[in-house]
């Protein structure tokens, strides 16, 4: 090798990036015939664990044969037709593009007057635009749903805390600050509420009914007590599509509520949100623009490679006060004014909107997909998925050995194995074990949950490669795969 490690020839980069096309290619065209996830051996693990790190740099071919053989050989699954767990979808093409040339380009999108940062602008607008927000609101691209909720709850702390929490911190003995979230909320919100100080301990789960959703009754009877102990109700974080069983609270009733109380509204619609665009949830639209903030993953039901989450706010400005914390470096020449471009520093930077300084351009592949798409083709996309859910939700309620899981929505169906004989707790164990069956079975990839006390198997379909005969074939492939856990 006659070139140094970072300033490569033309024709090298071409002949390496070629290969490196050819192998996703290979990769993707073949996932169906491959198993969703098969487990990596004990020989590889210790392998891959117990590698010193090299002393010597290795020629690209070498380094490629290695990612086909390890990374590629071995992956979880996200991507092939039958992987229905958690909340992970299919990276579209143009998103895994769209990371290979973020990477060449390697702006820092702190901010700055470069078109990295124009182009998230204009994907936080467009995003704003498919859930139905009003154009006053902004935000900012971050990990994540979970990053996504750790913003917002840091600006609601700071715009409802009723002191300085940045200055004072939490150890003063100002009125305990408290935040609510439904049962049926993700965790992400307890991490968050334990991060900002707030602690689980002043974290209020609020019950939700038999239909999964948020008692917005439990929620004002909670909120009256903590006013009565001295406490400030801070937040509530609602759902727009909860990860187990796809339920949205009842947004307007609660947004009057939290407007009662002086409680910022922040709704979790990490998972939901594209929902909006099929006709099914099309009323989320004006329900979401009811919220202070809202929570999206693009690298869920929009097809972004992880990681990809937006964080939407009614109120930029409480956002920029909660975080902004501008270094001398760029202070002197930074623009006060969020609606003056400087020629170098461009508007206000994303930085003071958020933890981060710098940041990736993730806003690229949101972008690029976002073209691929279309706001027509995300609503086929998303129509697609609900469509498949119910058609497996159809064959689980006619199969007379399977039990499921209702109120369902979204495109999340919860059911579990249930013949004739076994009942509750041997059918809870049962399901576990068939779980692990499943996934250890080579044909499907589903995660399980617990609903009122009882296991369940849980297929999401957020899958642009599912076919309906993918669907057709996972309730006989429960079956075989039970069968081996009866024995
Ligand atoms: C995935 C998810 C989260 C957490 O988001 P991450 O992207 O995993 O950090 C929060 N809420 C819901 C409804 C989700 O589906």
């Amino acid at each position: 090798m006659s070139y140094s490690h970072c300033d490569w020839p033309e024709d090298e980069i071409k002949r390496v990036g070629y290969r490196v096309v050819d192998e996703i290619a290979r990769y993707l065209t073949h996932l169906p015939e491959r198993p969703p996830f098969e487990p990596v051996p004990g020989e590889a693990v210790a392998a891959f664990l117990d590698t010193p790190a090299p002393q010597q740099g290795q020629a690209a071919d070498a380094i490629l044969d290695e990612v086909v053989h390890g990374p590629m050989r071995w992956p979880f699954g996200q991507g092939h037709p039958r992987f229905f767990a958690w909340v992970n979808s299919t990276p579209a093409m143009m998103g895994i593009f769209a990371d290979a040339l973020a990477a060449a380009l390697n702006p820092s999108c702190a901010g700055g007057n470069h078109a990295a940062i124009y182009i998230e602008r204009q994907v936080i607008a467009w995003y704003r635009e498919l859930l139905g927000l009003p154009r006053s609101w902004g935000g900012l691209l971050v990990s994540g749903g979970s990053m996504a909720a750790l913003t917002a709850l840091a600006a609601a702390r700071h715009a409802r805390a009723g002191f300085d929490v940045r200055r004072r911190g939490l150890q003063h003995g100002d009125r305990p600050l408290v935040v609510y979230r439904s049962a049926e909320a993700h965790t992400c919100h307890e991490k968050a509420i334990e991060l900002l100080g707030i602690g689980s301990a002043q974290m209020r789960v609020i019950p939700c009914g038999a239909d999964m959703r948020m008692s917005v009754a439990e929620f004002e009877q909670a909120v009256r007590e903590d006013l009565d102990r001295g406490c400030t109700p801070v937040a509530l974080v609602a759902s727009f599509g909860t990860v187990n069983t796809g339920a949205v609270d009842p947004l307007e009733a609660i947004a009057a509520s939290c407007r009662r109380h002086g409680v910022w509204l922040h709704v979790d619609a990490a998972y939901g949100g594209p929902a909006v665009l099929s006709d099914r949830y099309a009323s989320g639209r004006s329900a979401l623009a009811l919220a202070d903030s809202v929570a999206l993953d693009p690298h869920k039901w929009l097809f972004v490679p992880i990681e990809a989450g937006a964080v939407l706010v009614r109120n930029t400005q409480v956002l920029r006060d909660a975080f902004s914390l501008v270094p001398p470096y760029i202070q002197a020449a930074a623009p006060a004014d969020p609606a003056r471009i400087d020629p170098v520093f461009g508007f206000p930077w994303f930085s003071e909107y958020g933890f981060q300084q710098t940041r990736g351009f993730r806003a690229l592949k949101c972008w690029m997909v976002m073209k691929q798409f279309g706001l027509r083709g995300y609503a086929d996309a998303v129509a697609r998925c609900i469509t498949l859910a119910d058609r497996l939700a159809a064959h689980v309620a006619d199969a007379p050995d399977f039990e499921l899981f209702e109120p369902r929505g979204m495109s999340v169906v919860c059911f579990r194995y249930a013949p004739p004989g076994p009942v509750a707790p041997e059918l809870d164990a049962l399901n576990k074990r068939v779980l692990t069956a499943v996934q250890l079975g080579g044909q499907y990839f589903l995660s399980g949950t617990t609903l009122a006390g009882r296991s369940y198997l849980r297929a999401c379909i957020v899958n642009g490669r599912t076919r309906e005969s993918d669907i057709d074939g996972l309730l006989p492939a429960v079956r075989q795969a039970a069968a081996g856990c009866l024995d």
